[in-house]
């Protein structure tokens, strides 16, 4: 809903509009709470579209003990899939075993059992799979010292259009409101309430509102935004990890399905997922320690050197090199330091956790995007115990009512009318926003690639159109290239 212009007090406002923060929103307004969400770039810009993709369990913490954790991503996995089947699916992931693994066959075995266990046996059921029928399924692997390999079944989405999709569905409801490109440049205690100054990032027009309750869900950016106000005494909570992904064209890596390698290396014991969405194959991810600018984080020569040696090692006749990536991308996870973590970020459990600095202000941070969900219902809880509002759960345990124009496993470019409706419905603000989060998963990866659409013809021949909604030049169509 529009804000009306003399507007500016709201009973709740949510600062980061990544999926935890549109998680909340949603979850607040559908139990009838008035939330504005405040966004500093585009809906899901961040950490939430740099994402591996996954609506998953986490089978490689199960080895961290992490079974509540995993009990509770399962469920939400499962719920998810049910509940937006147009931007997530099911697929079966195989984990290849080779003899010198530190884990045998047996072992997967037990593993996978006690995943499809966690999940109440929802997930559909896990299989092994001899030498013979592994090298059938996966073209191209690596058959030397191959044992086998486990199949289980986990969740692949679109992390963007799920994020706006949840908003949109939270807009359905009539004292939702929700600002993209609004920056929280100030927060101050006037008079004891909570002060926020809000920037268009567009006109630079500064507007001040106040909130009787603040939420923050800035991800990765939680401690350099709270560290900046005394009256929060904050300190830092958040172990940033970075991880990385390249793309593929399936032309040269032509996998039917998902497959999770292990690489035992100068890494440590992690896993990598090679993953066929529609015409391309996203990998990753890396975990290292961060040290760019936390706005504009992009994969070192290092980790896309990682990446690609252990694709060369699993699928050595592909003989993949540097120069078939056609796209790249790294995001930064929030992950809440523990004590005994020693700042192995792998170990680091993904647990979130919620903070309160001020007995109207809560900080939400760490937790994965599968849980979304129930890492915000905490806070909701709260939020609608202080306001005497009934608090249903189950709200939130429903179709999202907006479906996006574009679905992120189709390909097609949409039509005149389809990008009108898109302009008009889905709060693009710049070229970037369409091309980036508003059509599918292969139209973003596909600029560096030779195609046979000309998106610089099929852009240009929009222009006009497009340009009544936010600048379009034949530079940013270029860029897209
Ligand atoms: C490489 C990688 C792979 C991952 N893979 C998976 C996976 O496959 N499955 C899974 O379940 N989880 C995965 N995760 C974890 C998941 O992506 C994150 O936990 C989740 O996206 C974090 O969401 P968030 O809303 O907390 O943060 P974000 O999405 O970063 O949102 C925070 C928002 O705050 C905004 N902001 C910052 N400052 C301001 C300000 N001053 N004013 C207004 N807004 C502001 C930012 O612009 C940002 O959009 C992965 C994470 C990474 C990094």
């Amino acid at each position: 809903m529009s804000i009306p212009a003399d507007k500016t007090q709201f009973k709740t406002v949510i600062v980061g509009g990544g999926i935890v923060g549109a998680g909340i929103f949603r979850d607040l307004v559908l139990n009838g709470v008035e939330t504005l969400l405040v966004e500093a770039g585009d809906f899901s810009s961040q950490t939430s579209e740099r994402s591996s993709k996954m609506l998953h369990g986490g089978i490689r913490y199960l080895e961290n003990m992490d079974f509540p954790l995993v009990f509770e991503a399962l469920h939400e996995k499962n719920l998810w899939l049910k509940l937006t089947p147009h931007l997530a699916k099911e697929v079966p992931f195989y984990l290849p075993v080779y003899s010198d693994a530190k884990r045998p066959l047996w072992m997967i075995r037990i593993g996978l059992y006690l995943y499809d266990f966690l999940s109440s046996f929802k997930n559909s059921p896990y299989s092994m799979k001899s030498k013979s029928q592994t090298l059938q399924d996966i073209i191209g692997l690596n058959p030397e010292g191959l044992t086998g390999a486990g199949v289980y079944f986990d969740g692949i989405m679109d992390d963007a259009k799920i994020t706006l999709e949840v908003i949109y569905d939270a807009l359905a409801e009539d004292h939702a409101y929700a600002l993209n490109h609004t920056k929280v440049v100030n927060v101050r205690k006037i008079n004891n309430k909570n002060t926020l100054t809000i920037k268009d990032q567009f006109t630079g027009v500064e507007t001040n509102i106040i909130a009787d309750q603040v939420v923050y869900a800035l991800g990765p950016f939680t401690d350099i935004f709270l560290k900046q106000y005394d009256f929060y005494n904050w300190q830092d909570v958040l172990l940033p990890s970075k991880g990385s992904h390249i793309w593929i064209s399936a032309r040269d890596l032509p996998i039917a399905y998902p497959i999770v390698m292990t690489p035992q290396d100068e890494f440590g014991d992690r896993v990598i997922f090679v993953i066929p969405h529609g015409d391309k194959v996203l990998v990753g991810t890396t975990e290292v320690p961060n040290k760019d600018d936390l706005f504009h984080v992009t994969p070192t020569d290092e980790e896309i050197n990682y990446l690609i040696k252990n694709l060369n090692s699993y699928f050595p006749k592909l003989d993949i090199k540097k120069e078939k990536i056609i796209g790249s991308f790294a995001g930064i996870r929030p992950l809440v330091r523990e004590g005994n973590s020693a700042g192995d970020r792998g170990k680091t459990s993904r647990e979130h956790k919620v903070f309160q600095p001020s007995s109207d202000t809560y900080v939400i941070a760490g937790g994965k995007y599968t849980t979304f969900r129930v890492m915000g219902r905490e806070v909701t809880q709260k939020i609608c115990h202080r306001f005497r509002v009934s608090y249903n759960r189950d709200k939130t345990e429903t179709p999202l009512r907006r479906p996006s124009v574009i679905e992120p496993f189709e390909w097609r470019l949409p039509s005149e009318a389809d990008l009108v409706h898109i302009c008009e419905t889905e709060m693009p603000k710049t070229f970037e926003d369409l091309v980036m989060r508003r059509l599918s998963i292969s139209t973003r990866a596909i600029w560096k690639e030779n195609t046979s659409v000309d998106f610089d013809e099929y852009f240009t021949k929009h222009q006009k159109t497009l340009s009544k909604y936010f600048h379009v030049s034949n530079e940013n169509i270029k860029n897209f290239k």
